[in-house]
């Protein structure tokens, strides 16, 4: 190990934390304190998004906290902020304007970035490069054409939408244009949530075309499946524990058409895997015949019109048989403890049929 020999070792202490985890103590903190944003307004920001949400939050209904990951990308969408706003600073310098606030009877928004000089309202968001085909998204859109409407147009402004691409740091703008009827339809969707909340108090119901695990519900992610925070309170009741099996999870349509398709997927998955065993039987026998022909020839390549196929002898790989050394007493157990490395669990999923019901000895008899 190196030593600075200008540093006394007795001055040195050791640090007692890293930068993910005072990342995570923040974000803790954060979960632990009173929510920055009240819950009890309309969003514009949401116009044009699930309406039951709004309702829900509105009314006092708690959603599940969001994960520490969850929090982190939506930390990542200020930073967008920040260099989206830095570029306009220095184009104006001292002349830009962030968390514009539009408070309207329907609902209160905070502008990303207006820049006066230019008359320009910027939106900023992150996205990913494989997202880029489906941009501007349509929520997005929704929500700058409510900032123009209650605030935008009164000042002239153009609007655009720019995203920071999270892989390469690339902006790409979009801009909107503002469409008089698309404002008016998503006005009517604010008043139907502010109507909910203010006269009936009653969630609006779960709009028809939404479904349990799709978007804007639930979506399935390389992580996992996640979940929008009020999913319980729309689509727990579809998913209970079986009173006779406390491990078993029953669930009820929509979800037993996902349970159906994961079924069929292994089955075919079954059925490949079953030809390409064949497959390897036949490609292994045609394998053993070349190496003999190459062998005798002295010669690493058959070659048959355009078809040539190469032979490559590969060395053995050296694995040392632990297991036997111990039992041979060449080491101890104790010994090799500290080089031990546990794999993370992994997953096995098993689809499991019913089981065939027994036929009754009453029905089997023939007499
Ligand atoms: S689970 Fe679906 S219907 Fe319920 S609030 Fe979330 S997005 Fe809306």
């Amino acid at each position: 190990m190196f030593t600075d020999p200008d540093t006394p070792q007795d001055l040195v202490t050791p640090c007692p934390v890293s930068t993910s985890d005072l990342q995570k103590q923040k974000y803790e903190q954060e979960l632990a304190g009173p929510s920055k944003f009240d819950p009890h307004e309309i969003r514009l920001s949401e116009a044009g998004q699930c309406p039951r949400r709004q309702t829900l939050r509105a009314l006092g209904f708690v959603p599940t906290p969001p994960t520490l990951r969850e929090m982190a990308i939506f930390e990542t969408g200020h930073l967008a902020e920040e260099r989206i706003t830095a570029l306009w600073e220095q184009r104006y310098p001292g002349q830009t304007e962030r968390e514009v606030l539009v408070q309207t009877e329907f609902g209160v928004g905070h502008i990303d970035l207006w820049v006066p000089p230019a008359a320009r309202l910027v939106e900023c968001k992150t996205t990913t490069e494989k997202r880029l085909k489906d941009l501007p998204l349509s929520s997005h859109v929704a929500q700058v054409t409510m900032y123009l409407h209650f605030w935008g147009n009164a000042r002239q402004a153009t609007a655009e939408i720019s995203y920071l691409i999270k892989e390469t740091g690339e902006i790409h703008s979009y801009p909107v244009t503002y469409d008089r009827q698309y404002a008016r339809e998503l006005i009517v969707g604010l008043m139907e949530v502010q109507a909910a909340i203010q006269l009936t108090r009653e969630p609006v119901p779960i709009p028809d075309d939404y479904q349990a695990t799709q978007y804007p519900c639930a979506w399935y992610t390389p992580q996992g499946l996640r979940r929008c925070g009020f999913w319980d309170y729309c689509w727990g009741a579809h998913v209970t524990t079986m009173a006779e099996k406390k491990d078993v999870v029953a669930v009820v349509p929509p979800l037993t058409a996902d349970l159906a398709e994961y079924a069929r997927i292994r089955q075919q998955q079954q059925a490949l895997k079953a030809q390409s065993d064949l497959l390897d039987v036949r490609r292994d026998a045609l394998e053993a015949g070349f190496v003999d022909i190459l062998t005798s020839r002295q010669a690493t390549v058959l070659r048959a019109g355009d078809v040539s196929v190469k032979h490559t002898l590969m060395p053995g790989r050296i694995t040392t048989r632990i297991q036997d050394a111990i039992a041979d007493g060449v080491v101890s157990e104790a010994a090799i403890k500290p080089y031990l490395k546990i794999g993370q669990p992994s997953h096995r999923w098993t689809v499991q049929k019913p089981a065939k019901k027994a036929h009754s000895k009453k029905g089997d008899s023939h007499k």
